[in-house]
Protein backbone atom coordinates (compact mmCIF):
# COMPACT_ATOMS: atom_id res chain seq x y z
CA UNK A 1 0.00 0.00 0.00
CA UNK A 2 1.42 3.27 -0.46
CA UNK A 3 1.06 6.70 1.53
CA UNK A 4 -0.85 8.12 -1.24
CA UNK A 5 -3.41 5.30 -1.03
CA UNK A 6 -6.75 6.38 -0.39
CA UNK A 7 -8.06 4.94 2.75
CA UNK A 8 -10.87 1.99 2.44
CA UNK A 9 -14.42 2.99 3.41
CA UNK A 10 -15.38 0.16 5.59
CA UNK A 11 -18.11 -2.10 3.96
CA UNK A 12 -21.73 -0.64 4.27
CA UNK A 13 -22.33 -4.42 5.35
CA UNK A 14 -19.53 -4.47 7.93
CA UNK A 15 -20.04 -7.06 10.51
CA UNK A 16 -19.86 -6.30 14.45
CA UNK A 17 -17.07 -8.73 15.30
CA UNK A 18 -18.14 -10.18 19.15
CA UNK A 19 -15.77 -11.20 21.22
CA UNK A 20 -15.76 -14.84 20.39
CA UNK A 21 -14.59 -13.87 16.96
CA UNK A 22 -17.84 -14.18 15.14
CA UNK A 23 -19.67 -11.30 13.08
CA UNK A 24 -22.83 -9.84 14.02
CA UNK A 25 -24.55 -8.16 11.22
CA UNK A 26 -27.20 -5.58 11.92
CA UNK A 27 -30.56 -5.25 9.88
CA UNK A 28 -29.05 -2.28 8.39
CA UNK A 29 -26.18 -4.81 7.31
CA UNK A 30 -28.19 -7.61 6.34
CA UNK A 31 -30.69 -5.34 3.68
CA UNK A 32 -27.24 -3.74 2.23
CA UNK A 33 -25.37 -6.97 1.70
CA UNK A 34 -28.45 -8.25 0.08
CA UNK A 35 -28.81 -5.08 -2.53
CA UNK A 36 -24.86 -5.94 -3.64
CA UNK A 37 -25.95 -10.07 -4.05
CA UNK A 38 -28.65 -9.08 -5.78
CA UNK A 39 -26.48 -6.80 -8.33
CA UNK A 40 -24.05 -9.34 -8.73
CA UNK A 41 -27.08 -12.07 -9.62
CA UNK A 42 -28.55 -9.23 -12.00
CA UNK A 43 -25.11 -8.85 -13.75
CA UNK A 44 -24.22 -12.48 -13.97
CA UNK A 45 -21.20 -12.78 -11.60
CA UNK A 46 -21.37 -15.48 -8.56
CA UNK A 47 -24.63 -16.90 -9.96
CA UNK A 48 -26.72 -19.03 -7.72
CA UNK A 49 -25.71 -17.12 -4.82
CA UNK A 50 -29.14 -17.42 -2.71
CA UNK A 51 -31.56 -18.05 -5.67
CA UNK A 52 -30.46 -21.51 -6.74
CA UNK A 53 -31.98 -22.93 -4.13
CA UNK A 54 -35.97 -23.15 -3.69
CA UNK A 55 -37.11 -21.81 0.00
CA UNK A 56 -37.91 -24.40 2.37
CA UNK A 57 -35.91 -27.41 0.81
CA UNK A 58 -33.31 -27.90 3.55
CA UNK A 59 -35.91 -29.64 6.44
CA UNK A 60 -33.56 -29.20 9.62
CA UNK A 61 -33.48 -25.23 8.60
CA UNK A 62 -37.41 -25.08 7.82
CA UNK A 63 -38.10 -26.83 11.17
CA UNK A 64 -36.17 -24.04 12.95
CA UNK A 65 -37.01 -21.21 11.12
CA UNK A 66 -40.66 -21.97 9.63
CA UNK A 67 -41.25 -22.13 5.70
CA UNK A 68 -41.13 -18.24 4.10
CA UNK A 69 -44.06 -16.36 3.84
CA UNK A 70 -45.10 -16.25 0.24
CA UNK A 71 -47.75 -13.86 -0.99
CA UNK A 72 -50.98 -15.65 -1.80
CA UNK A 73 -51.35 -13.37 -4.88
CA UNK A 74 -47.58 -13.84 -6.14
CA UNK A 75 -46.57 -16.02 -8.91
CA UNK A 76 -44.81 -18.81 -7.97
CA UNK A 77 -41.14 -18.65 -8.38
CA UNK A 78 -39.47 -20.56 -11.81
CA UNK A 79 -37.97 -23.04 -10.56
CA UNK A 80 -33.84 -22.24 -10.10
CA UNK A 81 -31.75 -24.76 -10.55
CA UNK A 82 -28.64 -25.07 -8.52
CA UNK A 83 -25.99 -25.27 -10.91
CA UNK A 84 -22.58 -26.11 -9.08
CA UNK A 85 -19.39 -25.59 -10.72
CA UNK A 86 -18.27 -28.94 -12.68
CA UNK A 87 -14.76 -29.71 -14.12
CA UNK A 88 -13.46 -32.37 -14.87
CA UNK A 89 -11.63 -34.60 -11.91
CA UNK A 90 -7.78 -34.29 -12.24
CA UNK A 91 -5.34 -37.10 -11.64
CA UNK A 92 -3.26 -35.96 -8.76
CA UNK A 93 -1.06 -38.18 -6.64
CA UNK A 94 -0.91 -37.37 -3.20
CA UNK A 95 -3.40 -37.77 0.24
CA UNK A 96 -7.01 -37.95 0.05
CA UNK A 97 -9.40 -35.27 -0.93
CA UNK A 98 -12.84 -36.76 0.82
CA UNK A 99 -10.89 -37.81 4.11
CA UNK A 100 -12.13 -34.95 6.93
CA UNK A 101 -8.46 -35.96 8.60
CA UNK A 102 -5.90 -35.53 5.48
CA UNK A 103 -4.47 -32.08 4.88
CA UNK A 104 -5.93 -32.00 0.85
CA UNK A 105 -9.82 -32.68 2.07
CA UNK A 106 -11.91 -30.27 0.32
CA UNK A 107 -15.08 -29.61 1.97
CA UNK A 108 -17.43 -26.39 0.64
CA UNK A 109 -20.94 -26.71 -0.24
CA UNK A 110 -21.08 -29.21 -2.60
CA UNK A 111 -18.86 -31.33 0.23
CA UNK A 112 -19.47 -32.09 3.14
CA UNK A 113 -17.17 -33.27 5.88
CA UNK A 114 -17.79 -37.01 6.34
CA UNK A 115 -18.86 -38.08 9.03
CA UNK A 116 -20.04 -34.61 9.45
CA UNK A 117 -19.47 -34.82 13.29
CA UNK A 118 -15.96 -35.05 12.68
CA UNK A 119 -13.24 -33.61 14.82
CA UNK A 120 -9.76 -33.73 14.74
CA UNK A 121 -7.39 -33.96 17.29
CA UNK A 122 -6.69 -30.90 18.58
CA UNK A 123 -3.79 -28.30 19.35
CA UNK A 124 -3.61 -24.93 21.28
CA UNK A 125 -1.54 -22.19 19.00
CA UNK A 126 -1.98 -18.78 19.56
CA UNK A 127 -4.83 -19.03 22.44
CA UNK A 128 -6.81 -20.65 19.76
CA UNK A 129 -7.53 -24.84 19.25
CA UNK A 130 -6.48 -25.82 16.08
CA UNK A 131 -5.97 -29.68 14.24
CA UNK A 132 -2.55 -30.90 15.78
CA UNK A 133 -1.29 -31.46 12.52
CA UNK A 134 -0.87 -27.95 11.53
CA UNK A 135 0.97 -26.72 14.71
CA UNK A 136 4.00 -27.00 14.05
CA UNK A 137 3.94 -25.03 11.09
CA UNK A 138 1.34 -22.55 12.85
CA UNK A 139 4.01 -21.73 15.32
CA UNK A 140 6.90 -21.27 12.82
CA UNK A 141 4.81 -18.82 10.84
CA UNK A 142 4.02 -16.81 13.75
CA UNK A 143 6.79 -16.56 15.19
CA UNK A 144 8.80 -15.58 12.01
CA UNK A 145 6.57 -12.83 11.31
CA UNK A 146 7.04 -11.49 14.54
CA UNK A 147 11.11 -11.88 13.72
CA UNK A 148 10.15 -9.74 11.09
CA UNK A 149 8.04 -7.37 13.25
CA UNK A 150 4.96 -8.53 11.72
CA UNK A 151 2.54 -9.53 14.80
CA UNK A 152 -0.46 -11.82 13.89
CA UNK A 153 -2.78 -13.79 16.06
CA UNK A 154 -5.16 -16.67 15.29
CA UNK A 155 -9.05 -15.07 15.62
CA UNK A 156 -10.67 -18.11 14.97
CA UNK A 157 -9.10 -22.06 14.17
CA UNK A 158 -11.25 -25.35 15.07
CA UNK A 159 -15.13 -24.80 15.16
CA UNK A 160 -16.65 -27.91 16.43
CA UNK A 161 -19.78 -29.32 14.80
CA UNK A 162 -22.13 -28.04 17.28
CA UNK A 163 -20.32 -24.89 17.70
CA UNK A 164 -21.19 -24.29 14.11
CA UNK A 165 -24.85 -25.10 14.40
CA UNK A 166 -25.29 -23.00 17.19
CA UNK A 167 -23.65 -19.70 15.10
CA UNK A 168 -25.75 -21.11 11.86
CA UNK A 169 -29.21 -21.53 13.44
CA UNK A 170 -28.41 -18.03 15.25
CA UNK A 171 -27.61 -16.28 12.08
CA UNK A 172 -30.87 -17.67 10.16
CA UNK A 173 -32.90 -16.78 12.94
CA UNK A 174 -31.37 -13.59 13.10
CA UNK A 175 -31.47 -12.71 9.05
CA UNK A 176 -33.28 -15.01 7.55
CA UNK A 177 -31.94 -18.09 5.31
CA UNK A 178 -30.88 -16.26 2.02
CA UNK A 179 -28.98 -13.51 4.05
CA UNK A 180 -27.11 -16.00 6.61
CA UNK A 181 -26.38 -18.68 3.88
CA UNK A 182 -24.23 -16.12 2.15
CA UNK A 183 -22.10 -15.77 5.42
CA UNK A 184 -22.46 -18.49 7.48
CA UNK A 185 -21.65 -22.82 6.45
CA UNK A 186 -24.05 -25.11 7.39
CA UNK A 187 -22.35 -27.67 10.67
CA UNK A 188 -20.57 -30.23 8.80
CA UNK A 189 -20.21 -27.70 5.70
CA UNK A 190 -17.00 -25.38 7.39
CA UNK A 191 -14.07 -26.16 6.67
CA UNK A 192 -13.35 -24.75 10.39
CA UNK A 193 -14.62 -27.50 11.46
CA UNK A 194 -11.34 -29.87 10.09
CA UNK A 195 -9.28 -27.64 12.38
CA UNK A 196 -6.70 -27.08 9.28
CA UNK A 197 -8.44 -23.33 8.75
CA UNK A 198 -7.15 -20.14 10.10
CA UNK A 199 -8.71 -16.71 10.32
CA UNK A 200 -5.68 -14.02 10.91
CA UNK A 201 -5.80 -11.07 12.76
CA UNK A 202 -3.08 -8.30 12.58
CA UNK A 203 -1.99 -5.90 15.44
CA UNK A 204 -1.63 -2.96 12.90
CA UNK A 205 -5.38 -1.91 12.08
CA UNK A 206 -7.58 -4.23 14.71
CA UNK A 207 -10.35 -2.42 13.23
CA UNK A 208 -9.97 -4.85 9.90
CA UNK A 209 -10.48 -8.01 11.59
CA UNK A 210 -12.24 -10.35 9.58
CA UNK A 211 -13.33 -7.18 7.33
CA UNK A 212 -11.84 -6.58 3.34
CA UNK A 213 -9.42 -4.20 4.61
CA UNK A 214 -7.44 -6.82 6.55
CA UNK A 215 -6.14 -7.29 2.69
CA UNK A 216 -4.74 -3.37 3.00
CA UNK A 217 -2.69 -4.53 6.02
CA UNK A 218 1.26 -5.34 6.35
CA UNK A 219 0.16 -8.50 8.30
CA UNK A 220 -1.58 -9.45 5.13
CA UNK A 221 1.49 -8.72 2.50
CA UNK A 222 3.48 -10.55 5.06
CA UNK A 223 0.76 -13.18 4.55
CA UNK A 224 0.59 -13.36 0.96
CA UNK A 225 4.47 -13.29 0.46
CA UNK A 226 5.45 -16.24 3.03
CA UNK A 227 2.26 -17.99 4.28
CA UNK A 228 2.79 -20.48 1.61
CA UNK A 229 6.42 -21.67 2.92
CA UNK A 230 4.64 -22.96 6.01
CA UNK A 231 2.09 -24.91 3.71
CA UNK A 232 -0.52 -22.27 3.87
CA UNK A 233 -3.00 -21.44 1.50
CA UNK A 234 -5.11 -18.11 0.87
CA UNK A 235 -8.70 -20.12 0.24
CA UNK A 236 -10.90 -17.76 -0.78
CA UNK A 237 -9.66 -15.70 -2.85
CA UNK A 238 -10.80 -12.38 -4.60
CA UNK A 239 -13.19 -13.50 -7.63
CA UNK A 240 -13.92 -16.81 -6.93
CA UNK A 241 -17.15 -16.74 -5.37
CA UNK A 242 -18.79 -18.98 -8.01
CA UNK A 243 -16.26 -22.01 -7.22
CA UNK A 244 -15.75 -21.65 -3.70
CA UNK A 245 -18.79 -20.77 -2.61
CA UNK A 246 -17.43 -17.76 -0.51
CA UNK A 247 -16.69 -13.90 -0.75
CA UNK A 248 -12.82 -13.35 -0.30
CA UNK A 249 -11.62 -13.53 2.91
CA UNK A 250 -8.33 -12.38 3.10
CA UNK A 251 -7.65 -13.57 6.40
CA UNK A 252 -8.93 -16.81 6.00
CA UNK A 253 -6.05 -19.68 5.51
CA UNK A 254 -6.25 -23.31 4.87
CA UNK A 255 -3.16 -25.51 5.57
CA UNK A 256 -2.80 -27.92 2.95
CA UNK A 257 0.94 -28.82 3.08
CA UNK A 258 3.80 -26.91 1.23
CA UNK A 259 3.79 -29.99 -1.39
CA UNK A 260 0.60 -29.01 -2.58
CA UNK A 261 0.97 -25.23 -2.24
CA UNK A 262 3.87 -24.82 -4.71
CA UNK A 263 1.81 -27.72 -7.04
CA UNK A 264 -0.82 -25.14 -7.09
CA UNK A 265 1.48 -21.78 -7.97
CA UNK A 266 2.69 -24.15 -10.45
CA UNK A 267 -0.83 -24.95 -12.07
CA UNK A 268 -2.01 -21.59 -12.90
CA UNK A 269 -4.79 -21.87 -10.53
CA UNK A 270 -5.84 -20.51 -7.17
CA UNK A 271 -8.42 -22.73 -5.25
CA UNK A 272 -8.41 -26.47 -4.65
CA UNK A 273 -11.74 -27.06 -6.71
CA UNK A 274 -10.01 -25.81 -9.82
CA UNK A 275 -6.81 -27.68 -9.08
CA UNK A 276 -8.01 -30.84 -8.27
CA UNK A 277 -11.67 -30.59 -10.39
CA UNK A 278 -13.86 -30.91 -8.22
CA UNK A 279 -17.63 -29.36 -7.85
CA UNK A 280 -17.86 -26.46 -5.79
CA UNK A 281 -20.28 -22.91 -6.10
CA UNK A 282 -22.63 -21.00 -3.63
CA UNK A 283 -25.45 -23.61 -3.59
CA UNK A 284 -25.74 -26.89 -1.45
CA UNK A 285 -25.16 -30.25 -2.61
ZN1 LIG B 1 -12.40 -18.57 8.35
Amino acid sequence: MTPAAPRRRRSPFAPQVLPDGHRHFSHRAVLARRAVLGGLLLSGVGGGVVLARPAGEDPETVAATGPAPVPPSAPPDPPQPVAPVQTQPTAVEGPSRTAADSPWVVVNKQHPLQPREYAPALAVVGGAEVAAVIAPDLRALLGDAERDGVVLGVASGYRSYERQRAVHENAVRRDGLDAAESLSARPGYSEHQTGLAVDFSGRTRPRCLLEDCFAQTPESDWLRAHAGRYGFLLRYPEGATAVTGYDAEPWHWRWVGTDLVQRLAGSGTATLEEFFGVSGGTGYA
